[in-house]
């Protein structure tokens, strides 16, 4: 047998001549949307924190004095010794946010959905995706054992099409869906997917980690995140009262993973508060991808989330490293995070980019990168 490193030196290599090799590089979060990364101060259109509330004095000092009072971790599963009482507060205030009956906060949006979904569904049941939904769906999926069958990216024909010509075979049906799609910035049609879910006796689950508002379709699961938007750390699931309590007691990530630092319920907490004190600012990021949307003549940005498609893998790094130089950051996003030829870069507004920001990052791209 060859030696473990010569393996993974050899795959290494095979991804490098793809061009989809991946770095870590140090990075420093500043105030929004200000980073630094090699050194160099640069405007930053590649973090989630769409509201910049990760450094909001307010979140900052709920975060510090919960790690005072309660020192900085839960010592255990939430099932175990780390249900900390900030929890019961925290999806309190979710589930009210949500219009729904209960809330469940997990370690992560992504552990949550592996979490539930495998919970949830088993063998011999289906699960209909969208092509474009998120990894940690189709990983939450694979994890359940039941059936995965995708449809065209917001193809609501064909997601009834799958499930008139399947759904008789499964014991329960799952529709799965990003409500914004993650590396699109385009909304899923939710209301039409419901009543496809209605009409094949589906039940539909939509994933909101980049929604800004509550949802207005209702589903039967609603999985949000407190690490993009609330510029915190974890995740949730917004659902009835039954299927809260099922999850509570089965769901894998939940049971056999330590439970959230008081510090990161604390700084959610506070974020949710100034939300709903200032529901106006969760209007301005889009304001700001419609600027740039204008600016470049692509298609009106739907959300927060701007791609621009430039196909090949090295195209993006290429076009990223340009934004760089100019003082701007925008990662590049290869396969298999984006499909084949789909490399882009992934511009995502948040409130505290100035107009300016926009317009000027816009110009460099049409100068220097669209030509
Ligand atoms: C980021 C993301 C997640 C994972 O959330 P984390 O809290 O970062 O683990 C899940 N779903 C979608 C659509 C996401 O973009």
């Amino acid at each position: 047998m060859p030696a473990l490193a010569d393996v993974a030196r050899e795959k290494l290599h095979t991804l490098e001549t793809a061009q989809r090799k991946r770095m870590l590089t140090p990075l420093e979060r500043l105030q929004n949307p200000y980073v630094m990364r090699g050194g160099k101060r640069l405007i930053s259109f590649s973090c989630n924190d769409y509201l910049g509330l990760s450094h909001h004095p307010q979140v900052k000092a709920a975060a510090v004095q919960a790690l005072e009072h309660y020192g900085t971790g839960v010592g255990a599963s939430r099932l175990v010794t780390g249900n900390h009482p900030l929890y019961a507060k925290l999806e309190s205030a979710l589930a009210k946010r949500e219009k729904t009956q209960a809330a469940l906060v997990f370690g992560s949006g992504y552990l949550a959905n592996l979490g539930i979904i495998s919970a949830l569904m088993g063998k011999g049941d289906l699960i209909v995706t969208d092509k474009l939904v998120h990894a940690c769906l189709i990983d939450g999926a694979l994890l359940s054992g039941a059936k995965l069958l995708r449809f065209k990216h917001n193809d609501t024909a064909d997601c009834a099409c799958i499930l008139k010509q399947h759904r008789k075979e499964y014991r329960h049906a799952l529709i799965v869906t990003d409500a914004v799609f993650s590396m699109d910035g385009d909304m899923a049609p939710l209301a039409t997917l419901r009543e496809c879910a209605e009409a094949h006796e589906a039940w539909l689950m939509a994933d909101g980690a980049h929604l800004l508002s509550p949802l207005d379709t209702p589903v039967d699961i609603y999985v949000g995140t407190l690490s993009k938007m609330l510029g915190s750390y974890g995740g949730y699931v917004c659902a009835q009262k039954p299927v809260i309590d099922y999850l509570m007691t089965t769901a894998r990530t939940l049971m056999f993973s330590t439970g959230l630092p008081p510090a990161s319920l604390a700084a959610s907490l506070a974020a949710l508060e100034i939300i709903k004190n200032a529901p106006h600012l969760l209007h301005v990021p889009l304001k700001k991808a419609q600027l740039f949307t204008e600016a470049l003549g692509l298609p009106k940005a739907e959300s927060q989330i701007v791609p621009v498609i430039l196909g090949s893998e090295y195209n993006a790094l290429k076009a990223a490293s340009i934004l760089e130089k100019e003082g701007y950051l925008a990662i590049a996003i290869r396969p298999p995070t984006v499909p084949e030829n789909t490399s882009r870069l992934r511009f995502a507004f948040s409130a505290l980019h100035t107009d300016e920001d926009v317009l000027a990052v816009a110009r460099v791209i049409k100068q220097r990168i669209l030509l």
